[in-house]
C-alpha cells in the first residue's frame, strides 16, 4: 500500500452539503488508556495462531516486533491542522478513474499485485466521522457498486472493502480484488500479498482500470482514461 500526502483544502464544489468538519485537532489524549497500560510495552510476544495458518504469507525463523512504547499525543494525519496537506484535495485530478457529483474513485501510481486496488472517496474533506446523513446513506450505495464494478474485472472472486485512515483525515476506502482460484490470499492477509505479488503487466492493469470505471460510468458519472504508471519511486 501507498501512503498518500494530503492537505485540507475542500474543493468547494459540493455546496449544498454541510460544510467539513472534520477540521478537530488531532487525537489529543496524553495518558494511556488502561487498555495501552496493560500491554506488554518492550516485550516480545510469541508466534500467534495465524502465522501457522495457511493464508500466512510468511515462513522460516519470524518474530514479532518488540512493541513500542504509545504515542500521545498522536501526530495529525494528512489533512488535520499541524499535518501534511491532503492529498485528494490538493490533487483533485490525480490518479482519479471514475466521478460523479458526491464521490469518485482513485487508483494507484503504479500497478500493485493484485489485480485491482481502488480508493473510495468522498469529493468534500469529511471523514467518516462527518459524513452528512445523505452522504453517509449513499455510502453503502457506493461501496455496492463499486464492489460490483470492480468484478467487472475477469477473474475476481470477491473485493475486500477497508477502511483505515490512520494516514490520511479525507476518508478513503480502499477495495482489494482477491482473485479467483487464489484460495491462499483469502481473508485479512490480502493487503499484505498485494505487496507480495508481482505487480499487474502494465497493459493488464490499464485494462482493468477502463472496465471499473466503464462499470460505474453505466450506472452514472463520468469515467477517465487512465493513465500510464508513474515511475516508481523505488
Ligand atoms: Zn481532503
Amino acid at each position: 500500500m501507498i501512503r498518500m500526502g494530503e492537505r485540507s483544502v475542500s474543493r468547494g464544489t459540493l455546496s449544498r452539503m454541510t460544510s467539513p468538519t472534520s477540521q478537530v485537532p488531532p487525537t489529543s489524549r496524553t495518558e494511556p488508556s488502561a487498555f495501552v497500560a496493560r500491554l506488554p510495552i518492550g516485550e516480545r510476544l510469541p508466534l500467534p495462531e495465524i502465522a501457522h495458518w495457511d493464508i500466512f504469507p510468511f515462513e522460516g525463523d519470524l518474530q514479532i516486533k518488540v512493541l513500542d512504547p504509545p504515542l500521545l499525543p498522536e501526530p495529525p494525519r494528512a489533512g488535520e491542522p499541524g499535518g501534511s496537506e491532503c492529498f485528494a484535495c490538493s490533487e483533485p485530478e490525480r490518479g482519479v478513474l471514475w466521478r460523479d457529483e458526491h464521490w469518485h474513485v482513485r487508483y494507484l501510481p503504479q500497478p500493485t499485485g493484485l489485480p485491482a486496488v481502488l480508493m473510495l472517496f468522498p469529493n468534500q474533506h469529511l471523514d467518516l466521522d462527518d459524513l452528512p446523513d445523505d452522504l453517509a446513506a449513499g455510502f453503502g450505495l457506493m461501496i455496492r457498486r463499486l464492489s460490483k464494478a470492480v468484478q467487472a474485472v475477469d477473474g475476481v472472486a470477491r473485493v475486500h472493502v477497508n477502511r483505515w485512515g490512520d494516514g490520511g483525515a479525507h476518508l478513503h476506502v480502499w477495495f482489494l480484488a482477491r482473485p479467483a482460484g487464489m484460495w491462499q490470499l483469502r481473508g485479512t492477509c490480502l493487503a499484505i500479498w498485494d505487496d507480495l505479488l508481482p505487480p499487474v503487466p502494465v497493459e493488464e492493469w490499464l485494462d482493468n482500470l477502463r472496465r471499473i470505471g466503464a462499470a460505474l460510468a453505466a450506472d452514472g458519472g463520468t469515467a477517465n482514461e487512465p493513465v500510464q504508471p508513474e515511475p516508481n519511486p523505488g
